[in-house]
């Protein structure tokens, strides 16, 4: 059985095989990456691009991980959500074969508004558009058109307040399960109008998902790495289209930085990591933007405790919601100002 339903199988065997350098779950993610390949031209990314940050550990210390952890009443609450989740990008990864050639590469505003209107009844939260800038591509990865959808899906309160758990695990594998189901309606509907359309896999990507959400205007990056929006505060997970549409709505403006102001002064994710993975200053990261998370020290609490998302539960945007924050905050002149810029373009090589 492949992917997701059949690393969790794995996963529960792996502490048999140390030899294994990277997570099957990568393993996985990287064989959807390689189908890039299928294509006579694609988006590259830049030199400064950052690999992507593994999804699991390298299992070298003989430790069961991730997956390996769930007693079999969890396992078998996750097994239906993980297949469907595994089934939809696969099915998604199999669009990237190289044969759809697109009749057309600009759409009318009927398109948009159907666009979005199918993809709000499918459970989307909230949508917008964006160039892809190439130092969003991952390092040895690429895309297949430089436009991209990115949407958001809500994660509901209740689960996610009591992170780190079962339920909690089990809402984000839900949010990515949903990731997959959606894009790939969307892709299909987008192509039986003749424009081009690819899935990005809801589980890793080839692309900074976090990154394009912020230049796109769905929100912006809080201190916790994590999109913070208008609709869903911390609560949601991303998912991403690529397509050729070259005349999508693109907003060059995001009116959510004043929420990076009130990280500044807020920063109670960085209080309550258990393992002070999160920076008490986010480092700049030369573009603009900023990394403030250590990935390393994260991750091991991460892999052994139902993937934490602590930082994501305690954010007063999970919370109490976006706009009683903003009602009651009242400004950080001495905030740092960390901003992605917006303006950049992606060429194909
Ligand atoms: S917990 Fe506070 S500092 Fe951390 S991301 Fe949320 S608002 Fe920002
Ligand atoms: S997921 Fe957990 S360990 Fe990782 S940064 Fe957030 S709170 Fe810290």
């Amino acid at each position: 059985m492949f992917g997701m339903l059949g690393n969790i199988i794995k996963e529960q065997f792996r502490s048999t095989k140390q030899e294994q350098e990277i997570s099957s779950d990568d393993a996985m993610l990287i064989r959807m990456d390689d189908k890039i390949h299928n294509f006579d031209n694609f988006i590259h990314p830049l030199p400064e691009s950052k690999p992507r940050t593994p999804f699991g550990s390298p299992n070298k210390d003989g430790k069961k991980r991730g997956a390996a952890l769930l007693n079999v009443r969890e396992l078998f609450t996750m097994l239906p959500t993980a297949l469907t989740m595994t089934i939809n990008m696969q099915r998604g990864s199999n669009l990237y074969d190289g044969k759809f050639v697109p009749e057309r590469q600009r759409v009318t505003d009927e398109f948009i508004s159907t666009l979005e209107e199918n993809a709000y009844e499918l459970g989307v939260k909230d949508l917008k558009y964006v160039k892809v800038p190439r130092n969003a591509i991952f390092q040895n990865k690429g895309i297949p058109h430089e436009y991209a959808i990115v949407f958001t899906v809500e994660m509901d309160k209740e689960p996610i307040s009591t992170a780190p758990s079962f339920d909690a695990l089990h809402e984000v594998m839900k949010g990515y399960k949903n990731i997959s189901v959606i894009a790939n309606k969307l892709v299909h509907f987008m192509r039986n109008t003749g424009v081009g359309a690819y899935p990005g896999t809801a589980l890793g990507g080839t692309t900074d998902y976090v990154h394009l959400a912020e230049i796109a205007g769905l929100g912006v990056i809080g201190y916790h790495g994590l999109l913070i929006s208008p609709t869903e505060g911390a609560r949601l997970r991303i998912g991403v289209i690529y397509t050729n549409i070259e005349n999508l709505p693109v907003q060059s403006e995001n009116e959510h930085l004043w929420v990076r102001d009130f990280c500044a002064m807020c920063k109670k994710c960085i209080r309550k990591c258990p393992v002070n993975a999160i920076f008490d200053q986010p480092k700049p990261r030369g573009d603009g933007g900023m990394q403030s998370i250590d990935h390393d020290a994260c991750r091991e609490y991460f892999d052994q405790n139902y993937t934490c998302a602590i930082c994501l539960a305690v954010c007063p945007f999970s919370q109490v919601g976006y706009d009683k924050v903003k009602e009651r905050f009242k400004g950080n002149p001495n905030a740092p100002q960390f901003q992605i810029p917006v303006g950049e373009i992606a060429v194909i090589d």
